[in-house]
């Protein structure tokens, strides 16, 4: 056999586009909730490859059902349907307020769908000018050129005009604001019912619940975006349950195929005629490969276990922190659900959460950010009590150095 290829950290500035600063060692292995980088140290892993690791690295479930269908079929292109597919279809409808889903390969491509049934919708109806879509400051749809404009973060969009129009952004939580700009035009409104990358803020539930009147009285689309709350994050399986507030499209990824590229748009029967035969697609939506896995991965989320389980992490991550934060007060905030968290760093510390998460990586644990002043955990849903004790020691160290 040939010898695989030497790579480093170096190689990545060497051969890859920049658009990522990854840390400075590369990890080869994980187990659970921890990973182990080329030199054999080891990390506890609080970031979950951003929300995504659910059920943490190398769940046994997960492989045996990943390298059972490897072993059976791959891929077969939208002209062939498939046993897994269908299987992982059902089991969302049956969870869910949805009838159909289309299933994709991204957050991103999930709300690109929403979005386009959407603007599709409103122009059967014979209303060519029912085309806005409202949408909020902070905001993250993923990064298409669509999903990038809807997002509100505008560092993001701005360097690639002239971008898609007929979208408007409001402040997040602002009913009164959102009322303004939400009338008989709009087709769409997209809202996370927690802001992820933003910062970690969650929606005020008359602000969802104000949202959804106001789609209803306008004849729009209410999109939640549970890329980052879904699969059980929050300690439901979707978030719009606990809000009691239920949308006409919901998009899903990260979680759900647990590192298995997949991302699912779910919607109602009504809807879902607008996307007719040949109206919308992607090459490999809803494959075999990425849907049994992620059938698996559905069926371990979706358990009581599991989902209060979250809940029982929740609070352990509450105390621990607290507990930082009497000693070393860095934090004005700290909020979130399940184990979607964040840590809002002071103005003394304002601006430092990269730097507190590089630290953290050298006490040998796994942070995320949500911004320059937002520290965020979003860890393996069923990350052993031993493993949170230990990360939370090791972030503990990171913290008594920033603040020395
Ligand atoms: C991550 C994320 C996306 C984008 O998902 P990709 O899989 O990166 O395209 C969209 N919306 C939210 C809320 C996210 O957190």
């Amino acid at each position: 056999m040939e010898q695989p290829i030497a790579v480093t950290r170096q190689s990545f500035d060497d051969w890859m586009v920049p658009v990522y600063a990854p840390a400075d060692f590369i990890l080869v292995r994980g187990e659970g909730s921890q990973v182990w980088d080329q030199q054999g140290k080891s990390y506890i892993d609080f970031a979950g490859g951003i929300a995504v690791n659910a059920l943490g690295h190398a769940h046994p479930v997960v492989t045996a059902a990943l390298v059972e269908q490897a072993g059976k079929l791959w891929h077969l292109g939208n002209g062939y349907t498939n046993e897994p597919v269908l299987r992982l279809a059902k089991q969302l409808i049956d969870a869910t307020f949805a009838d159909k889903v289309f299933f994709c390969n991204s957050g991103a491509e999930a709300n690109e769908a929403a979005l386009k049934l959407a603007r599709k919708r409103a122009l059967d109806k014979g209303n060519s000018s029912k085309n806005q879509i409202v949408a909020f400051n902070n905001a993250f749809h993923g990064r298409t050129l669509f999903t990038v404009s809807a997002g509100g973060q505008p560092k993001y969009s701005k360097d690639f005009a002239p971008l898609p129009g007929g979208i408007t952004h409001t402040p997040f939580n602002d009913l009164a604001a959102a009322a303004e700009v939400i009338n008989d035009q709009t087709c769409a409104v997209i809202v996370e019912p927690i802001q992820g990358e933003g910062g970690v803020l969650p929606a005020d539930p008359a602000f969802l619940q104000g949202l959804r009147e106001l789609c209803d009285r306008h004849d729009a689309v209410l999109i939640f975006d549970e890329v980052q709350t879904g699969m059980g994050r929050t300690g439901e399986l979707y978030a719009y349950t606990q809000y009691g507030v239920v949308p006409d499209v919901l998009t899903t990824a990260k979680a759900l195929g647990c590192g298995f590229p997949i991302g699912a748009m779910l919607t109602t029967d009504e809807l879902a005629k607008t996307l007719g035969v040949g109206t919308h697609g992607t090459t490999y939506g809803g494959n075999p490969l990425a849907t049994a896995v992620a059938g698996a991965v559905f069926s371990i989320i979706n358990t009581p276990e599991v989902l209060e389980g979250v809940k029982q992490r929740h609070q352990w991550f509450l105390d621990g922190l607290n507990k930082i934060n009497q000693q070393y007060p860095i934090f004005s905030e700290i909020r979130g659900g399940g184990l979607l968290i964040g840590c809002q760093l002071t103005q003394d510390y304002a601006g430092k959460a990269k730097q507190i998460t590089q630290l953290a990586n050298e006490e040998g644990v796994i942070a995320l950010i949500a911004g320059p002043d937002v520290v965020r955990f979003t860890p393996s849903l069923i990350i052993p009590e031993q493993d949170v004790k230990e990360g939370l020691a090791r972030f503990a160290r990171a913290v008594a150095r920033i603040c020395s």
